[in-house]
């Protein structure tokens, strides 16, 4: 059983630029990378938990979010680093791609995210925690029974080492 590390993405892992599915606008967030690569090294397990309402407001497709998690983690792995798994919401109560549009349980605030990982990996939930930028990320991990931490600025690392989040 290993402890797992949550992050939201947009904000917290790249610059939130609003519907980003490109990798031409990805930007990391200082840190970012060296952040994961500590988690992995301390023996967490990290994933990424996101809302992605692009997909139901038909901005951009399913694939293409899938397609930049995978090339993030391309990335990640020159330094040595990975995000274990990606988890994502692509529903949205309004939208236009009508597959996508309903009223899930995965959507930040609600929880659903991250009790996915918990039924898919042993998971230390004592020693687990979420990193995000919104309240509705926060809320999520709370609902989870997880420490949340609000990252808003700066170097995701240092604030990762300055949170004192790692569990021995
Ligand atoms: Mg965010
Ligand atoms: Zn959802």
């Amino acid at each position: 059983m290993r402890p797992a590390a949550f992050f939201d993405r947009d904000g917290v892992l790249n610059v939130d630029k609003g519907y980003l599915y490109r990798r031409e606008d990805f930007e990391w967030i200082p840190g970012a990378i060296e952040a994961v690569k500590r988690l992995n090294d301390c023996g967490y397990l990290v994933f990424v938990v996101t809302n992605q309402s692009g997909v139901a407001r038909g901005y951009y497709r399913e694939e293409d979010v899938v397609r930049l998690h995978g090339w993030m983690n391309d990335e990640l792995a020159k330094h040595g680093a990975r995000i274990d798994k990606f988890y994502y919401c692509p529903h949205y109560t309004e939208g236009t791609a009508i597959e996508y549009v309903k009223a899930c349980e995965c959507r930040k605030p609600l929880p659903g995210l991250i009790l996915q990982a918990f039924a898919e990996w042993e998971v230390d939930r004592e020693k687990s925690f979420l990193i995000g930028d919104k309240d509705s990320d926060l809320a999520a991990a709370a609902a989870a029974g997880i420490t949340g931490y609000k990252f808003t600025a700066g170097n995701l690392d240092e604030f990762l080492k300055n949170s004192n989040a790692i569990r021995e």
